[in-house]
């Protein structure tokens, strides 16, 4: 399989328009669940840069549990975002729902973001093969090691080798965290493909105070790259409050990362 460590030995480096990921550097990506105003993404950029991130991530077409919820900016929120970001010199990863969208979505974003629930989405992950642009692939909520691997290949053979795999918990039996972090996925992803694995501690645990913790993990664990929650003001998030860190967490969490970072 084109996804398989055996079809090419060499580590890929996906290059998402100067900023390399899987050369042995740890990638960060940081920003809000979703992007709420231009005030609110400009100034999480402003905190993601502060801590040493280059990807600037925020949700514009939400995938919500209850249709009541809100749904997301969409193109409006893509323009603020792709705006913030070009005002810190940082590169945006989003999410992409449907086939529809991806076109206009692919203008405003360098990383397109499959989301947990459309792993196995396999027209969507043709489509946005087709695209070339680096793809950050979630690892569904209940995917195995082995449909993950498959829904790359979808994306691999349609020619696109920009994937990233991003860890971002799976669902057991345990409730007290929202999802169960699965770290061996690192290694055992980077054993049996190429392409860079990154972890998503924010979606993995839910809860703010555990995630530094997990990411320092996942970088133990032999991470490409982090993608972590942050809101200036996580208690009036419109999603995923409870497990976005504000600036002081955040900027700690970045600071233990970067020394072990220096350290491995
Ligand atoms: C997100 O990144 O905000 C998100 C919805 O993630 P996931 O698809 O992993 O649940
Ligand atoms: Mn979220």
């Amino acid at each position: 399989k084109l996804t398989s460590r055996e079809f090419h030995p060499e580590n890929t480096i996906v290059n998402v328009d100067g900023v390399k990921i899987g050369d042995g550097s740890m990638t960060m990506m940081a920003g809000p669940c979703s992007i709420e105003s231009l005030d609110q993404i400009r100034e999480c950029a402003r905190i993601a840069k502060a801590g040493g991130a280059t990807i600037l991530r925020g949700g514009a077409f939400k995938p919500r549990t209850s249709p009541y919820a809100f749904q997301g900016l969409e193109e409006e929120g893509l323009k603020y975002i792709r705006q913030a970001a070009d005002e810190f010199d940082m590169k945006v990863i989003t999410e992409v729902m449907d086939e529809a969208h991806i076109a206009m979505i692919a203008e405003y974003s360098d990383i397109l973001q499959i989301g947990a629930r459309n792993m196995q989405n396999f027209k969507l992950l043709q489509a946005v093969g087709k695209t070339g642009k680096p793809i950050g692939l979630k690892r569904g909520i209940s995917g195995t090691i082995d449909e993950w691997l498959n829904a790359a290949e979808y994306i691999a053979a349609q020619g696109n080798f920009n994937v990233l795999f991003i860890e971002r918990g799976i669902r057991t039996y345990e409730t007290a965290t929202r999802n169960t972090l699965d770290l061996s996925a690192v290694p055992l992803i980077k054993k049996l493909s190429h392409f860079p694995i990154i972890v998503d501690p924010s979606h993995g645990v839910g809860i703010w105070d555990l995630v530094p913790s997990m990411a320092r993990a996942g970088v133990a664990a032999g991470a490409d790259g982090l993608i972590v929650e942050i809101h200036p003001d996580p208690i009036n998030a419109w999603s995923d409050g409870p497990q976005s860190l504000n600036e002081k967490t955040y900027l700690r969490m970045m600071r233990e990362v970067h020394i072990m970072e220096k350290a491995m």
